[in-house]
């Protein structure tokens, strides 16, 4: 997300308080390996989630996020041979959604993959009134059971809108916050991952920018993002792909 700042404001500073704060989406596509995985599929569209690198990026077509991605994908004919990178189960429910084939590149989000779907289900089971509300970034098995799935914005647009009163929540704990605040009558459930000894909901990666660090880099102007020009320029294309196409 820190690049994609810097790619779309190249002559801004653009800061993170911590440099180590990755994504494991994007470190789970090397651009090396993505590479050579490409050059096996001449003539394929590459369409890659936005929680990717910037060299990822580069070597893309178009972006999408969690919220278009369908229609991106949709909005090239239907025999148009596609990649679908990082996020194979994102790419699982866009083919299934418009019950298209495409290429997936086996990569996963660490937070998402660890909802256990028979949690899940005895969850279901102790509240039989709650409704499930998922991000696509969770496997099939997971989403099977969800009464919406949706990128984060959908989701909190979902948890006001339901006239239920419990919610089971899949997706990153972060969200829980705002959502209780939107909702401060609603019962919200986190869903539970498959390791019940640790917070395997929250991203690790996240939680690095603290407080404390955001003051730190606003006082000290650093740490700053860097992008290489030629990478940059690379990957401002299919970024700005992905906003024509979502008008
Ligand atoms: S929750 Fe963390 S690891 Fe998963 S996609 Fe978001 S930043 Fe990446």
């Amino acid at each position: 997300m820190a690049e994609t700042a810097k790619i779309l404001n190249p002559h801004k500073q653009v800061l993170l308080p911590d440099l180590e704060a990755g994504c494991s989406l994007a470190d789970g596509c090397p651009p090396e390996e993505f590479a050579a995985f490409l050059a096996k599929y001449p003539g394929h569209k590459v369409i890659s989630y936005i929680n990717c690198s910037a060299a990822t990026k580069a070597m893309s077509d178009v972006i999408c996020t969690s919220s278009n991605a369908v229609k991106i994908v949709d909005s090239f004919p239907a025999d148009q041979p596609i990649v679908f990178a990082p996020d194979r189960f994102l790419g699982n429910w866009v083919s299934q959604s418009l019950k298209r084939d495409l290429v997936l590149w086996p990569g996963s989000c660490e937070v998402h993959e660890m909802f256990s779907e028979k949690r899940l289900v005895e969850l279901k089971l102790e509240h039989p009134e709650a409704v499930v509300a998922a991000h696509p970034e969770c496997p099939a098995g997971v989403l099977q059971h969800a009464d919406h799935i949706g990128s984060t914005t959908a989701i909190l647009n979902f948890a006001k809108e339901t006239p239920a009163n419990k919610i089971i929540v899949v997706t990153e704990a972060g969200i829980l916050h705002k959502m209780q605040n939107d909702n401060p009558d609603k019962i919200l459930i986190p869903a539970p991952s498959t390791d019940e000894s640790c917070s395997c909901n929250e991203c690790p990666y996240m939680k690095l920018n603290t407080l404390e660090k955001l003051y730190l880099c606003l006082r000290d102007r650093t740490p700053e993002i860097v992008v290489d020009a030629e990478v940059a320029a690379r990957a401002l294309a299919p970024i700005n792909r992905m906003l024509d196409l979502s008008r």
